[in-house]
């Protein structure tokens, strides 16, 4: 699966434009100190006016059919746009890889198309309280109902921590321990028991909702259990881990550009010892040169990995692992520099 270069393109320049207009710095700045997350944009950009969400999936869904190559370069030119907005998107996306990795044909044609044709958002439940790591530690519980010996549905319990989109979603793929052991479990926005938290406070990424998730006795019906067998559910969600760990290797690739976009200007603009700071190298080779160097050295690695897992090579967890080691800590290295390139002016907010 893969786009055409030409299409690609075309959809990182609509995805440009569009925050271009409807999320210029000054929005961007105002609902990060609101806390707000822009529920109505991501819809937007998920549902007909950008529709986003198509490259995630097959054309037989109703999908652009976008390989990891493609996925990576939307998670980075999203990132680049605004972190928060990119989670916000990335969430359904996460969200509906139990489904696209190991649902029923039955499955993927009833959930995936519904995602394609009217934009719903997603929600990726696995983490909980007391199961961060370590995932095999859940306590959500699905029980089986049994009619005339038969399984018709299960009830789920429990309560997920950190979800993004947590309080927004119309479905929510949930990780819970049935009788055959963890399964994911797909449950829709307003079934009788499904509850959410107030959103987190959070240090960043302020303009993404994440928020805790309750489910109280919450039914479902049998067909909601993903693939239809208990007890894949451990196996389901690190059949993703490589492709999924390169998409947040673009959000720090993306984010820490964002940076430099900021720091790179200023200091052309900046006179300081009598000469713009973009031409002191005692600045240049400290905080702008080598995040750079670092970001696309990451960017490599993300793109050897992207195209190995397009040539279907494997999961490929340990290369996704590293190159998502590499180019979020140069994400973060680059924010940090960013911040001291503006001197004080990269202090405030
Ligand atoms: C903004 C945000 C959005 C998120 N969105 C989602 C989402 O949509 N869906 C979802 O399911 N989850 C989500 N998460 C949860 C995220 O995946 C977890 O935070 C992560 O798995 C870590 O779990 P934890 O926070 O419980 O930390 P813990 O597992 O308690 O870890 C605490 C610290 O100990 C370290 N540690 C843990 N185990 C070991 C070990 N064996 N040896 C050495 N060190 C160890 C960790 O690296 C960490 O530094 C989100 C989290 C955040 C912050």
């Amino acid at each position: 699966m893969a786009l055409d270069r030409e299409t690609l393109d075309l959809t990182l320049e609509a995805i440009r434009d569009f925050a271009k207009d409807k999320l210029p710095e000054a929005t961007i700045l105002d609902l990060d100190a609101r806390d707000e997350f822009p529920v109505e944009l991501v819809r937007a950009m998920c549902g007909a006016e950008l529709g986003v969400q198509l490259l995630f999936f097959g054309e037989e869904y109703g999908g652009m059919g976008g390989g990891s190559l493609d996925v990576y370069r939307v998670c980075e030119t999203l990132a680049r746009c605004d972190l928060g907005v990119a989670t916000g998107v990335f969430a359904t996306f996460l969200g509906s890889d139990p489904i696209v990795f190991g649902g029923t044909p039955e499955q993927k044609k009833r959930w995936l198309t519904r995602l394609a044709e009217e934009g719903l958002l997603m929600a990726y439940g696995a983490t909980e309280p007391e199961a961060g790591s370590d995932l095999g530690a859940l306590r959500t519980t699905a029980t089986r109902i049994e009619e005339d010996g038969r399984v018709v549905g299960y009830r789920i319990s429990g309560n997920k921590q950190w979800i993004s989109n947590g309080g927004f979603a119309d479905l929510y793929s949930v990780l819970a321990l049935a009788p055959g052991g963890p399964s994911w479990f797909v449950v829709e926005r307003g079934a009788p028991g499904l509850s959410w938290g107030k959103p987190e406070d959070k240090h960043g990424i302020r303009l993404s909702n994440t928020s805790e998730v309750s489910l109280a006795d919450v039914r479902v019906d049998a067909d909601a259990l993903v693939g239809g067998v208990e007890g894949q559910g451990l196996l389901q969600a690190q059949m993703v881990f490589g492709y999924t760990r390169l998409m947040v290797a673009a959000f720090g690739l993306g984010a820490g550009w964002a940076a430099l976009d900021r720091a790179i200007p200023y200091s052309a603009e900046r006179i300081q010892g009598g000469g713009p700071l973009s031409e002191k190298q005692g600045y240049t080779h400290k905080l702008i040169v080598p995040w750079a160097a670092r970001l696309e050295a990451g960017r490599s690695l993300i793109e050897e990995t992207a195209e190995r897992l397009d040539a279907e090579e494997g999961t490929l967890n340990t290369e996704g692992a590293v190159a998502k080691y590499l180019a979020t800590e140069a994400g973060n290295g680059a924010a940090d520099a960013a911040i001291q390139a503006l001197g004080g002016y990269g202090f405030t907010r």
